[in-house]
């Protein structure tokens, strides 16, 4: 049992979402107040990206050329990273590149998706609303074979956009 900082109730520990940087790993605040959190700040969270991007645009674009220079990792990150999200669109050959990165086909890692959808992300609407977010962080990762197991399916779960920027951001 864990108390939610929020509404200061003790609940289940399934009751609060994973948080890999945490003690206990568990989120601080229980699932129902981070929801209601997300929901209510949805387009603040939003807004707030996107000025911050357009008014920044000059330091992301120098911070991820930099970032590719100096990290070959990084350049590897964001194949992969695309390589995932198409995964997700439409189906792939068990021959394929894809096949051999998530480890199983597009049917499973659908599957598999809505098994771990814990805040009930609309999995079979916009597509532009989620995305898949790797519970282990790729950023964790020290070398090409710590990424590529790190992009199997069972470290994969879907968040909304802003539940993942959020989860980038800190
Ligand atoms: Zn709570």
């Amino acid at each position: 049992m864990k108390v939610c900082i929020k509404c200061k109730k003790e609940k289940d520990k399934n009751d609060f979402h994973k948080n890999s940087r945490s003690k206990d790993g568990l989120q601080i605040k229980c699932k129902d107040c981070f929801k209601e959190y997300s929901l209510k700040n949805r387009e603040q969270i939003r807004l707030y990206n996107k000025n911050w991007r357009s008014k920044n645009r000059d330091r992301v674009n120098l911070y991820r050329r930099n970032r590719s220079k100096e990290n070959p990792l990084y350049k590897i990150k964001t194949s992969l990273c695309s390589l995932t999200y198409l995964a997700t669109v439409r189906p792939y050959k068990k021959s394929s590149k894809t096949f051999r990165v998530i480890g199983v086909t597009h049917k499973e890692l659908m599957r598999h998706l809505e098994s771990v959808n814990y805040t009930d992300v609309d999995l079979k609407g916009d597509r532009s609303k989620w995305a898949v977010d790797h519970i282990i962080p790729l950023s964790s990762a020290d070398t090409k074979e710590e990424l590529l197991s790190l992009c199997k399916y069972t470290n994969l779960q879907p968040l909304s956009i802003e539940d993942n920027l959020k989860k980038s951001n800190n």
